[in-house]
């Protein structure tokens, strides 16, 4: 059996250039938490590992009213569960942490991690969709910004290239008076993948809906925005009725297939179930 060799990088220069060095057989490991899983189970073949779990400058959650929240790519997702600036300005990414994994795998796993594994089920992705998030990515050949809408590619595929690191994740402001909710729908109640996961968010003016984001995790080969039923919102008076004009467009804008966690037409009516009740929940919080 050939030998594993890992490297511990202690800060992002050293990473960035490590990577470059190692070249294509190199792999970044954070907590590892997916990797490592991987790797025992043949899906991921890593002869170089770079080890990135001690660059603390890449462990960090900050706010600037202008800019928006900036979460450093290392930042574990127990600390997202606590982190009071996340509660307050996007409230359904500190209740989708709660709903990730045990609280060891909390301690473990990053968000940077979470996105880069890039599960359809991604716990982190649905709330980062709906406040547009953007990756932003370093290497030795500089920097760039991906919009994590086109962050995912497939089912473990993102946009990282070869040489690349995550390096933040910057969340701008939601509209303001706006409000968001997570919801996850696993097989059992203890950890669980998602079979569906439903973030929504909307800014109402009186009874009028204003502005409305659905983002779907598990529904598709990436994490989706309902674009159809987030249109069929705004402008609107929301009652009963249009909720569920909604959670049935937003049912027909998934495109889930059937695998061990639940048939493909179990997810669309979670979806419509699912919808309608983070919508709710939503507005109620108005
Ligand atoms: C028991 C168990 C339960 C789980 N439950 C859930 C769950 O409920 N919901 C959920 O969404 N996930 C769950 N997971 C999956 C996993 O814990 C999360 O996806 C976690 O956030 C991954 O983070 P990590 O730091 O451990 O990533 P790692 O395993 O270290 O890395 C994952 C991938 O991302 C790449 N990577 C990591 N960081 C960077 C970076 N900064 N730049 C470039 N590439 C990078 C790695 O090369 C690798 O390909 C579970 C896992 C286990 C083992």
């Amino acid at each position: 059996m050939s030998q594993m060799e890992v490297t511990v990088a202690q800060s992002v220069e050293e990473a960035i250039s490590l990577l470059a060095q190692k070249g294509d057989g190199a792999r970044v490991i954070a907590g590892g938490t997916d990797l490592l899983v991987r790797m025992k189970k043949g899906e991921v073949v890593a002869d170089r590992l770079i080890n990135i779990g001690q660059v603390s400058e890449l462990d960090y959650v900050s706010y600037r009213g202008d800019k928006g929240l900036r979460i450093g790519a290392l930042t574990s997702i127990q600390t997202i569960t606590k982190d009071q600036v996340i509660r307050v300005h996007l409230p359904a990414l500190s209740e989708a942490a709660a709903l990730l994994g045990t609280p060891t795998i909390r301690r473990q796993a990053t968000i940077g991690g979470n996105l880069c594994n890039a599960a359809p089920s991604a716990d982190m992705a649905p709330p980062l969709l709906l406040s547009e998030a953007e990756a932003r990515m370093r290497s030795l050949s500089g920097e760039r910004l991906i919009s994590l809408q086109d962050f995912f590619l497939g089912p473990g595929q993102t946009d990282v290239r070869q040489g690349e690191l995550l390096t933040e994740i910057l969340v701008p402001e939601l509209p303001s008076g706006s409000r968001t909710v997570y919801l996850k729908h696993t097989r059992t109640r203890g950890a669980d993948l998602a079979i569906v996961g439903v973030a929504t968010m909307v800014q109402m003016d009186g009874r009028i809906v204003k502005d409305a984001r659905i983002a779907l995790g598990a529904v598709a080969p990436v994490p989706m925005r309902a674009a159809e039923a987030e249109k069929s919102l705004v402008g609107r008076e929301l009652d009963d009725r249009l909720l569920d004009e909604t959670a049935e467009i937003a049912s027909s804008e998934a495109r889930p297939i059937d695998d061990v966690r639940g048939s493909a037409s179990y997810r669309r009516q979670l979806v419509r179930v699912l919808v309608k009740r983070a919508l709710k929940m939503t507005t109620e919080k108005n």
